[in-house]
């Protein structure tokens, strides 16, 4: 049978590239888990995607009740769920204020991590059950989180300090809309949600790989300027980001290839490792990347995760 891939965010970006990758295999169902139903068809379609390869389900990340849903809705369709992929994000770079997610969480970090961490605890049992010989989850992380690297020291860097924000229920009411209890930064929040999304793969290495054999793996794909994550940018960096990625930091991947990524971290059999962050060097060969520290800490990681658990009702 064909394996069946759950890819959040497939609508747009490297979502719908990877969905894409996969689908001309003839070898994957890609269920696209998408908030606006009807965009995500029109991108299939678009982007020639097969019918009898993709279904399109409703999810959106920054409700948790949709996520429940979702999860049964899909229990529903009987499909065997061989590979979630964590993929939706949203970046918000300009903003003064923070918006919420509908239980009140910060929207950045409440989308990024927090819709994620619950979809994939509520799917691990279906992971676990399927028969499919390489079974994998697996987060999107990215660069802009790690302070090891150039890009990740850019300023606001990621900082999820002791975590007081989250544990006060980033709400800004109470307590701080931020993970580390400082003031509001839509560029820092998206960063830190990232360091979280790579602490949370590195958690559930530890806790299930042994157990399930479940392989659990984030990634870097490069930097994809085109995207529209970038949507909500000033005109003039949306303008200049993609050529100076092209041609300065020389780290600019296109979106056909960073699907590709993308599609090799789901299916590739050489890519089976768990609890790796892979990233690809300038000839396009993947290689385990190594993380910050801080997005390598494992203490960090188990705090974060029993924060998380009680934000999301799991705990
Ligand atoms: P896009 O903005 O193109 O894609 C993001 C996707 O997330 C869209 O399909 C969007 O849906 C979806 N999404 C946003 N909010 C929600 C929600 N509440 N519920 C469900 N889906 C939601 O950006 P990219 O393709 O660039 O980003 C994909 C991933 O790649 C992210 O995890 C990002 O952090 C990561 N990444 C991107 C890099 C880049 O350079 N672009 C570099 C490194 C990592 P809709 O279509 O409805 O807006």
């Amino acid at each position: 049978r064909k394996g069946n891939a759950i890819i959040t965010g497939a609508s747009s970006g490297l979502g719908l590239a990877t969905a894409k990758a996969l689908a001309e295999t003839g070898k994957w169902n890609v269920i696209m888990a998408c908030r606006n139903f009807l965009k995500a068809e029109k991108a299939a379609k678009a982007a020639g995607i097969a019918k009898e390869n993709y279904t399109v389900m409703h999810l959106d990340l920054a409700s948790l009740e949709s996520v429940h849903q979702f999860v049964d809705t899909f229990r529903r369709s009987g499909m065997p769920l061989d590979v979630l992929v964590c993929n939706a994000a949203v970046y918000l770079p300009t903003a003064k204020e923070p918006t919420f997610t509908a239980e009140g969480f910060e929207l950045s970090v409440g989308t990024n991590h927090l819709g994620h961490f619950l979809l994939s605890r509520l799917l691990l049992d279906e992971l676990k059950k399927t028969e499919y010989p390489q079974k994998r989850l697996i987060i999107v992380g990215s660069i802009t989180g790690n302070t090891n690297t150039l890009a990740g020291n850019v300023p606001p860097k990621a900082n999820l300090g002791d975590l007081r924000g989250l544990a006060g229920g980033l709400n800004g009411l109470g307590s701080s809309s931020m993970i580390d209890g400082g003031d509001f930064d839509g560029a820092k929040a998206y960063k830190d949600s990232k360091v979280c999304n790579m602490l949370t793969m590195q958690e559930f290495h530890r806790r299930y790989h042994e157990e399930t054999g479940i392989t659990f793996a984030s990634l870097y794909p490069g930097c994809i300027a085109e995207t529209g994550l970038f949507r909500e940018h000033v005109p003039l960096f949306r303008i200049l980001f993609p050529p100076f990625q092209k041609y300065i930091t020389k780290g600019y991947v296109s979106e056909e290839e960073a699907g590709k990524r993308l599609a090799q971290v789901v299916s590739d059999p050489s890519l089976s490792k768990s609890g790796v962050y892979w990233s690809w060097n300038k000839s396009s060969s993947s290689f385990e990347n190594q993380l910050s520290k801080e997005a390598s800490d494992e203490e960090k990681a188990r705090k974060l995760w029993e924060v998380s658990e009680k934000l999301v009702g799991l705990a």
